[in-house]
């Protein structure tokens, strides 16, 4: 059955006018997202990821802004909407859950409070009695008994605010939730139950899930598909199980290589990638990472590689998949 698009983003760039330079963040990427798939983004601190999530939301706060592109949501160009039409957006049909959820949540607000008012501002006629009943399910629903309605956040425990914020970003039955490193603060158990309920959730609302961490190990446990940033470009997406069987981009290569197992030889090297990730008020020419690849060729550093489907759903941007010009 051919998978149904949600989101259709084309050429999306975002830019930063600093004092030294233009910061070229996110350069023309496009993907598309499907309904009801997990997708992990993953890529060294500072490639984009979370530039880019926040991009698909239009949170690029100032002196930042969206230089290109258009982000095509359910057939409708977001970048069109005017702020009144953002903010229904953010929330009703999108939302985004950060690492840290003391920066998003009110410490001065009760766990109901926050809730009941995510459904009254996007669902002004909703009286406040059903607001609390809807919001009570949904904490249930997320393993956290209602009796914590009436929390603070400071007096719940860093899973319980996640899932609180899931819980946010889910009252309103979004389409997409982007969750930006909203699993790495917690310890290891919390954090597998957490993505076991993810996972759970997904099943259960038909919701898209774009998971942007550094944490290689959670998207192979959780992700449908994983899609590759480096300096700012999209360098490899497709199916988790091709993509980790047999990567094709070398950094995908060298970030799988450099990622510990179970299976792990303990008298064995990690691979240590070389070198360190570009400046990117002056990116390298042709393609970014040419400066520590290791197949580097001369058109590397002269022209940059097209984004080219390899197989059905796969796509590479690097010259080792695609014929090189003649001139
Ligand atoms: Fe390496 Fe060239 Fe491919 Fe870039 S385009 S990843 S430098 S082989």
């Amino acid at each position: 059955m051919a998978k149904e698009k949600l989101v259709q983003i084309r050429d999306l760039s975002v830019t930063y006018q600093t004092r030294i330079g233009t910061v070229s963040a996110v350069d023309h990427m496009s993907f598309d997202i499907y309904k009801g798939e997990i997708l992990g983004l993953v890529g060294e601190s500072g490639c984009g990821k979370s530039t880019f999530g926040k991009a698909l939301l239009r949170m690029i706060d100032p002196p930042g802004e969206i230089s290109s592109g258009e982000i095509i949501f359910d057939n409708e160009n977001i970048m069109e909407y005017d702020d009144k039409q953002m903010r229904d957006f953010r929330g009703r049909r999108a939302s985004m859950i950060f690492q840290d959820p003391m920066t998003s949540l009110n410490p001065v607000q009760r766990i109901d409070e926050h809730l009941i008012e995510t459904i009254q501002v996007h669902e002004p006629h909703t009286e406040r009695e059903p607001a609390l009943q809807r919001s009570k399910q949904m904490i249930e629903r997320l393993g956290i008994g209602e009796d914590r309605l009436i929390s603070y956040p400071h007096q719940l425990s860093g899973g319980m605010r996640q899932r609180v914020m899931t819980g946010i970003g889910l009252i309103l039955n979004a389409d997409l939730i982007i969750a930006d490193e909203a699993t790495t603060s917690l310890d290891v158990i919390v954090e597998a139950k957490l993505a076991d309920q993810l996972r759970e959730i997904r099943e259960e609302f038909g919701v898209s899930l774009l998971m942007i961490t550094h944490n290689i190990a959670l998207v192979a446990e959780m992700a449908d598909r994983i899609a590759v940033m480096y300096a700012g470009h999209l360098i490899e997406i497709g199916d988790i199980y091709d993509v980790f069987e047999n990567p094709k981009h070398p950094y995908t290569q060298g970030l799988l290589a450099s990622v510990p197992n179970i299976r792990f030889d303990t008298e064995e090297q990690l691979y240590k990638m070389p070198g360190e990730p570009p400046n990117l008020t002056h990116p390298p020419t042709g393609c970014r990472f040419h400066p520590r690849c290791p197949h580097a060729m001369p058109i590397c550093s002269q022209r940059e590689p097209s984004l080219l489907e390899i197989e059905e759903g796969w796509m590479v941007h690097c010259w080792l998949y695609q014929e090189q010009p003649n001139e």
